[in-house]
């Protein structure tokens, strides 16, 4: 039996700390790899026929009875409808818990900010950056006209969440992902998909689209 490979409609190489957004349609399928490992993807997505229908980490947890999701799970919105479905996953949970990191995250990194465990190397190889998530999302949706505030809380691929429910604490925990990993989802509505290479992690990514 011979296999098909598709031609991907988009194949979009994003050096760390770059992003990029597509609308992808229902019943494509938008693929995320971490090319080097040790990446973080933070993802947004939006309902492309009214972009003021977005992805709700709340939702996607309460609906799921879940924290972090992998293979088979959901983005759904905040009317609960589902956005996207994650028909593909070689790293395994990923995290539904933090917000995004931003310029006043780095900023605050050393006085007001908690979470990041001591050990981490924040910024990978290219050391503390002046720039997060939040300011490399706010300039891939510009063309759609997205308000800053109107970009939701994540979906961070590649990311793994430690809990500790004594504390009622929570930290990230880097470089689970390996080089080649990628997380697939299928489109269940015309979505507007957005990618940040995550300037925490410092590592590229590439963004595959494909028919089906
Ligand atoms: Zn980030």
């Amino acid at each position: 039996m011979s296999t098909t490979v598709a031609a991907a409609l988009v194949d979009a190489l994003l050096p760390a700390r770059t992003g990029e957004a597509w609308v992808v349609k229902r019943g494509q399928r938008i693929r995320i790899i971490d090319v080097e490992g040790q990446a973080i993807c933070d993802f947004v997505c939006f309902n492309a026929d009214n972009l003021r229908e977005r992805f709700s980490q709340a939702r996607t947890k309460a609906d799921q009875g879940r924290f972090a999701i992998t293979a088979g799970n959901r983005l759904y919105s905040r009317d609960n409808n589902a956005m996207l479905t994650i028909v593909e996953d070689s790293y395994g949970d990923h995290d539904l818990q933090w917000g995004m990191c931003s310029a006043w995250v780095f900023g605050n990194l050393r006085r007001n900010y908690h979470g990041m465990k001591s050990s981490v190397a924040v910024g990978g190889p290219l050391g503390l950056p002046e720039f997060g998530c939040y300011e490399v999302l706010q300039e891939a949706l510009r063309p759609w006209a997205i308000a800053p505030e109107d970009i939701p809380d994540p979906f961070n691929i590649f990311q793994t969440m430690e809990l500790d429910p004594e504390r009622k604490a929570l930290a990230i925990v880097t470089g689970r992902s390996r080089p080649g990993d990628h997380l697939d989802m299928r489109a269940e509505m015309d979505v507007l998909c957005a990618v940040s290479a995550c300037p925490f992690a410092g590592r590229p990514l590439r963004v595959q689209v494909f028919e089906a």
